[in-house]
């Protein structure tokens, strides 16, 4: 795709909605149709000359960001789901309900298949299963094996085992032939975005730092919806060059930056562009965030994880653990501890997140760990990555001041 002179912010507008009208058109003129979760290897359906897959939870997200999110989940909560549940699954369930009604793209196509895997959590599978039993359509589990110590050589061989169950059964449900040079291209495509995404993420060394989290929130959906695709390269390498230049130009997002902080659970969603100018204003910057950082490592480590050039499928395999809710108590400090140095972070917000438990279940040990052996100021707030109704702005920002005064007051120690 053409990305011309406009900004990275422009482009990914541009690139994400062609995703979802393409993802409906080619949906419309027959093509497979698979949703997955956000850790599915995408590459394996870009194997294939007709399958198309659309992200729930991305999709999920996009809903909280434009607005929509508790217009959904109500829709959810009336057909008798929980509120306890996670806002992701209330989401899609109340968009499913009525056709995406109110979603920005209208919802996702009718799935052929749903791919599920249990490594963020197994409210997802169950999630998934509504959406399987609603629609008749068959749902393929990947089962990741969790991982309190470095992933083993047998798990790895045990979900590769399953990618090509997987490739089997949608040669056999779609007609279509899988091809390994077309599914190499894509892994191709995707680890040059992921190392130009690392790249992005380093300009939070720079002091003030040359991004914020909130930049990192927003330009990650194409890691979502769009890995395996050239559009994905370019996009990161667009940002890259932008971000590279903004601060050759001096032109930093916090300039007066006093307080570099570092943000633990997903992004919330609803209160992106608040949140970062209400703490502007405070001189703090949210630097980097576990979320984001976790994108092309593996566990126990936020450094990029190198493709060594062998096997595309064990290396997606080998990434499977990047994210953060399949990691024990030891990796996810061992991951952050690593990070929170090198950006020389004062303080830690960890988000308590009331839809993420397996996200949130360590942080109040994580937190000790860090202000007890690291000597960081950290502080506990209350969020909802997608559900507005429980968050408190007020209270979130009398103790995000609160954290900045106990910065201040170790820095006058
Ligand atoms: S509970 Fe957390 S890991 Fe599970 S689907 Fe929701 S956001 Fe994802």
């Amino acid at each position: 795709m053409e990305t011309g002179k406009i900004g990275a912010g422009k482009h990914l507008t541009r690139i994400i909605t062609k995703a979802y009208m393409d993802l409906h058109e080619r949906a419309a003129n027959g093509a497979f149709v698979v949703w997955i979760a956000i850790n599915v290897p995408a590459e394996i359906f870009l194997g294939f000359e007709n399958v198309v897959y659309g992200v729930p939870e991305s999709h999920a997200a996009m809903n909280a960001a434009k607005g929509v999110g508790v217009t959904q989940c109500v829709k959810a909560e009336q057909l008798g789901y929980s509120m306890d549940l996670c806002s992701y699954a209330r989401i899609d369930i109340g968009c499913v309900s009525d056709h995406g009604k109110d979603s920005p793209s209208f919802g996702l196509p009718k799935p052929d298949l749903i791919v599920s895997n249990n490594n963020n959590c197994s409210l997802l599978t169950k999630w998934f299963d509504v959406h399987h039993r609603q629609m008749g359509v068959p749902h393929f589990l990947i089962d990741v094996p969790f991982c309190y110590q470095p992933q083993k050589e047998k798990d790895r061989e045990y979900i590769v085992r399953q990618f090509k169950d997987l490739i089997r059964v949608i040669e056999e449900m779609s007609g279509q032939k899988f091809h390994m040079d077309r599914f190499c291209q894509a892994v191709d495509y995707s680890i040059q975005g992921v190392a130009l995404w690392k790249k992005f993420l380093e300009f939070a060394d720079h002091k003030p730092s040359g991004i914020t989290a909130f930049d990192s929130f927003v330009h990650m959906a194409p890691f979502l919806i769009l890995r395996g695709v050239p559009a994905f390269e370019e996009h990161y390498r667009l940002l890259v060059e932008e971000t590279e230049q903004r601060i050759a130009d001096c032109v930093f997002p916090v300039p007066e930056e006093k307080y570099r902080l570092f943000w633990d659970n997903i992004a919330p969603w609803h209160q992106l562009r608040k949140m970062s100018s209400r703490l502007a204003e405070l001189n703090a910057n949210i630097v980097g965030a576990t979320y984001t950082s976790c994108i092309g490592t593996k566990e126990g480590s936020f450094d990029l994880f190198p493709f060594d050039g062998t096997d595309p499928m064990h290396f997606l395999a080998r990434t499977q653990n990047a994210y953060i809710c399949p990691h024990g108590l030891e990796l996810r400090k061992q991951a952050m501890a690593g990070v929170v140095r090198k950006l020389k972070i004062d303080g830690i917000i960890f988000a308590c997140n009331r839809s993420c438990k397996p996200y949130s279940i360590t942080q109040m040990d994580q937190q000790k760990h860090f202000f007890n052996q690291e000597g960081i100021p950290t502080v506990m707030i209350e969020v909802d990555h997608a559900d507005a109704r429980k968050y408190n702005e007020e209270n979130s920002f009398l103790r995000i001041e609160a954290l900045l005064e106990a910065i201040d007051a170790k820095r006058a120690a």
